[in-house]
């Protein structure tokens, strides 16, 4: 299963042996022993730990580190990947890493085993050109839980990292940011996500006898139009606007002569720094009671832990732009757009920024990646290094 140890600092040759490693979630795959077998000859000390709770698989997760001096820079990223869908409507084998005219495909290309080759890369040629010693501390945060439910990964692998004492400066995470090339955009924050259900009550009855009921129908209705009526906000220097989305309307009424005793309405929102997740609530139930009138109505909030986040531009965004403009020749935006990633749980101990390759074929058949991409996201790495550690 293990897959063999290129003994290299080639990205490409990183790449194709840890596309070879079957690692859908939860599988290890070998993708993990890979990368140990890079860094603890380049002298990381290297911890593969296993989190596991009832009613979840156990899933394996590496934590890496080299050197003892701040600043501490931790570059964090998944092995996982999804499933390969019907192998068969691919043109190369999606764990076979095959280059065809310079572009290699398989599952995981871009998503993300590909800009993991690329900070190994960059890290061992970074600290050969030091003679193997960092100016600060290098660590690698992988987990093997990202693209599933996420729960036995980054978040107990940060906790058990804090536990140990391990204090983070900075991040840099490696997910695809780029809508269409390699320069195009580094995310510096990620909306928040909160779900939500609309509940209105009724009184049921019969359909000829309206006076005796109180139907819930036309009262989801009202509610649904004054809560999508008006934007949640304009949006914020670095956001886009707030967005409230229904997502599905139910009353499971099967009979033609009843009014229903309740009807309820799904809804998710995607919102900026405008609001904290309280605030967000609370504006959302406020604009509910100002619409409802004689309506019985409540919303039950789902447990959320994707809250708003933005890392504000500053010294550390400047070296990764300057060092993609650099490299690509491109100014890359600064966004916080698209859904949310790990991300979203780094920043409760240190500022993350992310940046890595296209986004265009991740998730989907013959995902893969142009070789060049693969070298010049390897030089951008190493130049964001060699300046972090200036
Ligand atoms: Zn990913």
């Amino acid at each position: 299963m293990n897959a063999p140890n290129p003994s290299t600092q080639d990205p490409i040759a990183i790449a194709r042996a840890l596309l070879r490693c079957p690692s859908v979630t939860p599988a290890e795959g070998g993708a993990l022993a890979c990368l140990e077998g890079l860094l603890t000859p380049a002298g990381f000390a290297v911890h593969r730990v296993t989190f596991e709770e009832p009613g979840t698989a156990p899933v394996e997760n590496l934590y890496a580190r080299i050197g003892t001096a701040a600043p501490h820079l931790v570059l964090a990223g998944h092995t996982d990947v999804v499933p390969p869908g019907d192998t068969s409507s691919w043109r190369q084998p999606p764990f076979a890493a095959e280059i065809v005219d310079g572009v290699l495909y398989g599952r995981g290309a871009v998503d993300m085993k590909g800009a993991i080759a690329c900070k190994v890369a960059a890290v061992l040629d970074h600290l050969a050109a030091r003679s193997g010693k960092p100016k600060g501390s290098i660590s690698f945060l992988i987990t093997g839980d990202e693209e599933g439910i996420a729960v036995n990964g980054t978040v107990k692998l940060l906790a058990w990292a804090q536990a140990r004492g391990e204090k983070f400066d900075h991040c840099l995470l490696g997910e695809p940011t780029n809508p269409e090339r390699l320069g195009d955009m580094i995310k510096i924050g990620r909306r928040g996500s909160q779900n939500g259900t609309l509940v209105v009550a009724g009184t049921q009855g019969h359909v000829a006898y309206p006076e005796l009921a109180d139907n819930p129908v036309s009262g989801i209705v009202r509610l649904i139009a004054a809560l999508t009526a008006e934007p949640l906000d304009n949006g914020s220097e670095h956001f886009d606007r707030s967005n409230l989305e229904f997502t599905s309307v139910d009353v499971g009424n099967q009979t033609v002569n009843l009014i229903p005793a309740e009807a309820r309405a799904r809804f998710n929102i995607r919102y900026n720094d405008c609001h904290s997740r309280e605030s967000l609530r609370a504006l959302v139930e406020r604009r509910a009671a100002a619409a409802a009138g004689g309506i019985r109505w409540r919303i039950d909030w789902d447990v959320s832990n994707a809250d708003v986040f933005l890392t504000a531009p500053g010294p550390f965004v400047d070296i990764a732009r300057d060092a993609v403009a650099a490299v690509t020749g491109r100014t890359p935006r600064l966004s916080t757009s698209g859904g949310t990633s790990d991300a979203r749980f780094i920043k409760n101990y240190c500022p993350v920024i992310e940046f890595g390759l296209l986004g265009q074929t991740m998730h989907k058949v013959d995902e893969h990646v142009a070789t060049a991409d693969l070298a010049a996201l390897t030089s951008i790495y190493r130049r964001i290094l060699d300046s972090y550690f200036s």
